[in-house]
């Protein structure tokens, strides 16, 4: 019986012991790992905090480059030739911008800098593209090496899509701030076997990408609101819609978050016909009908559409 309560004991104390040392050794590396992180933070601060300042500015300067690489494509689109894979090609146009900013660096920094652009991304929000740059610099004997992350806006922008879709030979045009279709459509229209591909004779759209402030969309319904909506030929965020690197590509529906803009007939034709949003026109193809029957340059929709932007059948804006 007494024998046995020292055993007892004794495992009481050889469990206490292991409890203390597994602790002690946590703690030990707990601590040496804390150590070496304020370590390396430290190292990459104060090189990081040194070359800050190029940085910020190279940053900045992204913004801009960014946005310049992506209307070069547009450009490349509207000279009539195709955009395959617009990041590549966004990338490529990038790259080389930077290059010579890299030069420019060296001359106002004295500063080594080589950079990579790594990738060009569709973001949470249509009117940005996400744009990812490594860049190496070195100065004397400090150097640094950092992921340089900037959004560039694509709002004023031209709209890619209508030519990349339809292709320049197919006539239509952009002019006065604004498509015009011609007998693109029409033609399209009857390729695809749509209906009423006459009513999409001589069909407008905006050219320059412009947010619309009428936000909710379901205000459209509200005097005054859609007349000022078409006469500033604003563009809206939409699930459906192809964001701005696939209207690039020639791609009226993609898997990103997108834009959509009304294809406004001009046509005394009543006819049932597509629904004018352009995601509509280029991918989905269902119908609609005009919101105002008597009126030449009445909207087509469909009734989801006439839901999301407040617009309900046989009633004048
Ligand atoms: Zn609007
Ligand atoms: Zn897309």
């Amino acid at each position: 019986m007494k024998r046995k309560r020292l055993d007892s004991q004794g495992n009481i104390l050889v469990g206490t012991t292991a409890i203390l040392i597994v602790s002690l050794l946590l703690m030990a590396v707990f601590v040496i790992t804390a150590i070496n992180f304020i370590h390396n933070s430290n190292i990459d601060s104060e090189a990081n905090d040194n070359f800050k300042y190029i940085i910020d500015d190279y940053s900045n300067n992204l913004e801009i480059l960014g946005r310049d690489s992506i209307a070069e494509a547009t450009q490349k689109v509207y000279n009539g030739l195709p955009v395959f894979n617009s990041e590549d090609q966004i990338k490529k146009n990038l790259n080389n911008l930077l290059e010579d900013e890299n030069n420019e660096f060296k001359e106002k920094y004295d500063i080594d800098l080589s950079s990579e652009v790594i990738s060009v991304e569709p973001t949470d929000s249509p009117w940005k593209v996400l744009f990812k740059v490594k860049l190496n610099g070195k100065k004397g004997n400090e150097e640094f090496s950092q992921i340089v992350e900037r959004n560039a806006s694509i709002e004023g922008l031209r709209d890619p899509l209508p030519i990349a879709k339809l292709t320049i030979a197919s006539g239509v045009m952009a002019y006065d701030d604004e498509i015009h279709y011609k007998t693109a459509l029409s033609a399209y229209m009857i390729l695809h076997n749509l209906d009423s591909p006459e009513s999409y004779i001589e069909a407008t759209a905006p050219l320059y990408m412009k947010k619309c402030p009428y936000d909710p969309y379901i205000h459209h319904g509200d005097p005054g609101v859609l007349k000022d909506c078409l006469d500033n030929g604003y563009f809206h965020e939409s699930a459906d819609g192809s964001c701005y690197l696939c209207r690039l590509e020639g791609k009226g529906k993609c898997p990103h978050y997108g834009m959509e803009v009304f294809i406004q007939t001009h046509t005394p034709i009543k006819n049932e016909s597509l629904s004018c949003s352009d995601h509509v026109v280029f991918a989905d193809h269902y119908n609609g009908e005009k919101i105002n029957p008597d009126d030449w340059d009445s909207l087509i929709l469909d009734n989801s559409h006439r839901k999301k932007y407040g617009l309900s059948a046989n009633e004048s804006y």
